[in-house]
C-alpha cells in the first residue's frame, strides 16, 4: 500500500517525501522529467563539469530553512567556508557589499546623509511586523517616513534579496520577514559543496529507504471519488492512495484536476499567478578571471553572478573555471527572443566594464533561458498570508508543495518550509 503519491521530485516534492519515508510512510514520487531536481536540477558531464539548473544558493546557510529539512532527517547540508568578500554592482561599479547595520554606516557607496537615512530604515524594518506590511509595498513602507532619493535608489538591492527588485513591486512584508531572519541568524547564504546534487541525493537515499521514484513518468489525472483522493493515472500505469501531494507549479494543477472541482477564487488566483524569468549563462575559461568567492548582486541592474570554481574546485575539471551570471527578464516575458538578447547584451556589457579581460577569455559558455525561475514573485497579492494553504480545502487527501504555496522564505525555501508542513500535517 503507498501511503502518498508524490506529484514531482523537485526540491518541494523530494523533502517530503524523505520526511515522509523517514516516519514510516511508504512513498512514490512521480516525476515528468529524466532528472531529479525540476528547476534546481543539476548533472555532471564525462568531461567532468558539474551543470546547474542556473546557480543556486541557500540563504542562511546551515541556519536556513532547507536545513531545517536535512536536520529533521539527522543530515546536514555540507557548506563551502563562508566567504566575506561578496560585492554588489552599483552605478557601473563593484563594491563590496556591507555586512550588517555597522556595514551600512561606514561604506562609501553613499553620501554620508543616506547612509544615516539608511540606517534609520534599517531600524524601521528592524522593529516591524510584517503582518502589518504584506498588502503594501516596500517603496510605501520607505515612504512612509523617508524622502531621500539616493537611498530610493539603493531599495532595488533589499528586493533583490528575495528575488524582487522592483521597490513598487515587491511585498514590503516579504522584505521585513526576510531581513529580520537574515539580522537574527547572522549569517549570510551558502553554497552546498557539488551544488544542488548533494541535497538531491540525501534526499533520495531516505525515499529509497521507503519508497520508489519514477522518472520520465507523466502524471495526466488524479482520480477523485467524493471530493476524495484516490489515486493517480500517468502515461504509464494506475497508482491507488488516499494522500496525494502536488509538489509541481499551482498553475500546472488544471492539466491533473478539473478546475470545476475547486473553488473559484483559488482557481482563479491559481491561473493568475505571476512568476520570474530570467537569462542565466555558464562561461568556462582556462584562466582564473577573479579571486572572488562570495557572490555579486546588482542594485541598478536585476543581476546575480557566482564564481563557483574559486570557492569549490570540484564544479569543473583540474584547471578550468566556471562562473555562472544570471540576469532578470523583463516582468510578464513572454518568451520574446529579442528581449533575450537584449538582456544578454546588457549582461555581457556589465562583465566587459567589470571584468574588461573576462569575454576574451571564455573558452564555452552555456545559455539558459529561464522561464520559470520563481514560481512566486513576492508582490503583495502573492505575498505568504495571501498564497493558498498547504492542505486542499476542496479536495479531502490532496496536499501542495512547491514554491507558489503558503511556506515561509522566498524561492527554494518556500518549498522546502511547505514540504514539512504537509509531512507534519499528514503525521501528526
Ligand atoms: C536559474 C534559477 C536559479 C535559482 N536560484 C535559486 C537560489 O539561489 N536559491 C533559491 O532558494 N531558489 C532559487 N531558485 C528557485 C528554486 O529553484 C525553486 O524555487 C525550486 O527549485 C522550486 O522547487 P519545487 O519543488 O517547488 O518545484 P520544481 O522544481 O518546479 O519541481 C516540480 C517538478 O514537478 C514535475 N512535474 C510537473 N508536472 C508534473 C506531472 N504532471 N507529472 C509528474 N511530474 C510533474 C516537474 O517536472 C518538476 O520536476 C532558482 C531557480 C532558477 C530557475
Amino acid at each position: 500500500m503507498i501511503d502518498a503519491i508524490i506529484i514531482g521530485a523537485g526540491y518541494g516534492g523530494m523533502s517530503v517525501a524523505a520526511l515522509l519515508a523517514h516516519s514510516g510512510r511508504r512513498v512514490l514520487v512521480i516525476e515528468a522529467s529524466n532528472l531529479i531536481g525540476g528547476r534546481a536540477s543539476t548533472f555532471t558531464d564525462e568531461d567532468g563539469y558539474t551543470w546547474e539548473y542556473g546557480a543556486h544558493s541557500h540563504r542562511l546557510a546551515g541556519k536556513g530553512i532547507a536545513n531545517q529539512v536535512m536536520n529533521r532527517l539527522g543530515e546536514d547540508i555540507k557548506f563551502t567556508p563562508e566567504s566575506k568578500d561578496a560585492k554588489l554592482i552599483f552605478k557601473s561599479s563593484l563594491w563590496d557589499r556591507p555586512e550588517g547595520p555597522l556595514g551600512f554606516l561606514t561604506t562609501k557607496i553613499l553620501s554620508f546623509s543616506s547612509r544615516i537615512t539608511l540606517l534609520r530604515f534599517l531600524l524601521k524594518i528592524k522593529g516591524a511586523n510584517p503582518y502589518d506590511w504584506y498588502d503594501k509595498t516596500l517603496l510605501e513602507f520607505y515612504r512612509s517616513w523617508f524622502h531621500n532619493k539616493e537611498v530610493e535608489a539603493f531599495l532595488p538591492l533589499f528586493g533583490m534579496t528575495i528575488m524582487c527588485p522592483d521597490p513598487s513591486k515587491v511585498s514590503a512584508g516579504e522584505v521585513i520577514d526576510f531581513l529580520q531572519r537574515v539580522l537574527a541568524a547572522g549569517v549570510g547564504v551558502g553554497e552546498p559543496v557539488g551544488g544542488s546534487k548533494q541535497i538531491f541525493s540525501k534526499l533520495s537515499s531516505h525515499i529509497e529507504k521507503n519508497g520508489e521514484i519514477h522518472l520520465s513518468e507523466k502524471v495526466t489525472d488524479i482520480i477523485i471519488g467524493n471530493y476524495q483522493v484516490k489515486g493517480v493515472i500517468t502515461d504509464k500505469g494506475k497508482y491507488e492512495s488516499s494522500k496525494i501531494i502536488f509538489a509541481a507549479r499551482l498553475p500546472l494543477l488544471f492539466d491533473v484536476v478539473k478546475e470545476e472541482m475547486f473553488d473559484k477564487g483559488f482557481a482563479t488566483y491559481c491561473k493568475g499567478i505571476e512568476n520570474s524569468s530570467g537569462l542565466s549563462i555558464d562561461f568556462i575559461t582556462d584562466e582564473p578571471v577573479s579571486t572572488i568567492k562570495g557572490g555579486i548582486l546588482g542594485v541598478d541592474i536585476p543581476t546575480w553572478v557566482k564564481f563557483q570554481s574559486n570557492s569549490d574546485p570540484s564544479f569543473t575539471p583540474p584547471g578550468k573555471h566556471l562562473s555562472t551570471w544570471g540576469i532578470m527578464l523583463p516582468w510578464g516575458f513572454d518568451g520574446d527572443p529579442e528581449e533575450v538578447d537584449k538582456a544578454e547584451q546588457r549582461l555581457k556589457a556589465t562583465i566587459s566594464s567589470l571584468f574588461p579581460e573576462f569575454l576574451p577569455k571564455i573558452k564555452k559558455e552555456r545559455k539558459l533561458v529561464v522561464h520559470v525561475m520563481n514560481g512566486t514573485v513576492l508582490t503583495p497579492r502573492q505575498s505568504k498570508p495571501n498564497r493558498p494553504d498547504v492542505v486542499c480545502k476542496d479536495i479531502k487527501g490532496l496536499y501542495f508543495v512547491g514554491d507558489t504555496v503558503r511556506g515561509d522564505g522566498c524561492s527554494g525555501d518556500i518549498s522546502f518550509s511547505s514540504a514539512m508542513k504537509v509531512a507534519d500535517h499528514i503525521c501528526k
